[in-house]
């Protein structure tokens, strides 16, 4: 592992329907070190959010792991060595993958209200998370609970202890939920679009306090968006996925100042941006994402590539090749 946190190794995740067989990721590897943030982007279907269901292994049937693998180090216990595990290769629902999932990996995403039950209150369920991985009292469990409230910022965590999700504001959900997830001290906190449904302002709140709560307890950060504004803001690093399959990935630097692949240029040609002239218009990518059912042949990105070259892209698969310092790109321009 070289000092890496997480290595995903040619990972395939399928769903197979009577319909047909959809390969939501389809040959995806990247690697994470301790401590960095990788920003995953794509438009939505390109497979983002079932790599992250695949690495905490809750992807929903019939989708399923058919080929790959995801080591993760596991932190040392009582002072033995760091162990390494494939993830992939433990049962879903064993006392190894649990032991995993919530703890030493935590998940947070858009959607607080549906990772609260509504009928118990926000503190009972940040309680029950503490109890399931730590050797400790209900009554201390209570107490961390109203600590990691405190600390995400919720105010007079004393009384919210006691609330319902709904009795909170949206803003103050994700904090809990955050709390909730780092409640147990997480290596890897996997964020999926973990403010797309918050204002700006509540947005810019919760990413300071991710990136706080990230230089207190050094943890890892994977974080899921589409959004390219939030990736320059908090990434280190980015993996620029398409069609189940990394096309792009470099540091974060290197993506918005040196893209290399056509569908990360037009991405960015299709945000606005700081500092280039407020007339210049934004260009949309031409096409859409074709049917999971009907996937182009060679190229996935083909029939949309500005840089089309007929007889090869429509022909071939590109693979995943370095093309400078950590920067690695899938496409036959630079073959
Ligand atoms: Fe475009 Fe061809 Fe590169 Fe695919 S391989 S991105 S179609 S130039």
């Amino acid at each position: 592992m070289d000092g890496k946190l997480l290595s995903v190794r040619n990972l395939k995740t399928h769903f197979s329907q009577d319909e047909g067989l959809v390969k939501a990721v389809d040959g995806v590897s990247f690697d994470m070190a301790p401590g960095a943030t990788l920003g995953i982007v794509g438009e939505s279907g390109c497979g983002k959010s079932v790599t992250a269901r695949s690495i905490l292994r809750i992807v929903d049937r019939p989708g399923r792991i058919v080929d790959g693998e995801i080591w993760f180090r596991r932190p040392p216990v009582n002072g033995g060595p760091a162990r390494t595990v494939n993830l992939a290769q433990l049962e879903p629902n064993g006392h190894e993958m649990r032991a995993i999932r919530g703890a030493e990996i935590a998940l947070i995403f858009q959607e607080p209200m549906s990772s609260f039950s509504p009928v118990h209150s926000v503190g009972s369920q940040i309680v029950e998370a503490i109890l399931l991985h730590q050797p400790v009292s209900r009554r201390e469990a209570r107490d961390k609970a109203i600590e990691m409230l405190r600390r995400v910022g919720v105010p007079s965590p004393e009384q919210r202890v006691d609330q319902l999700s709904n009795q909170l504001s949206g803003g103050l959900r994700q904090r809990a939920m955050i709390a909730m997830a780092l409640s147990c001290h997480p290596t890897l906190l996997i964020a999926d679009e973990p403010t797309t449904a918050l204002d700006v302002t509540t947005q810019t709140q919760i990413l300071e306090l991710m990136r706080q709560l990230q230089r207190e307890d050094g943890m890892a950060i994977m974080l899921i968006t589409h959004d390219l504004g939030v990736v320059a803001e908090m990434a280190t690093d980015v993996a620029v996925m398409y069609l189940g399959r990394v096309v792009e990935r470099a540091p974060v630097d290197a993506i918005f100042h040196a893209p290399r692949h056509p569908y990360t240029r037009a991405l960015l040609r299709s945000i606005p941006r700081m500092r280039v002239r407020s007339r210049e218009r934004l260009t949309p990518i031409a096409g859409a994402v074709p049917h999971p059912y009907d996937r182009p042949t060679g190229c996935p990105f083909h029939p949309r590539c500005e840089s089309f070259m007929a007889g090869t892209c429509d022909r071939r698969t590109p693979s995943l090749r370095p093309v400078g310092d950590h920067h690695a790109v899938s496409c036959f321009l630079y073959e």
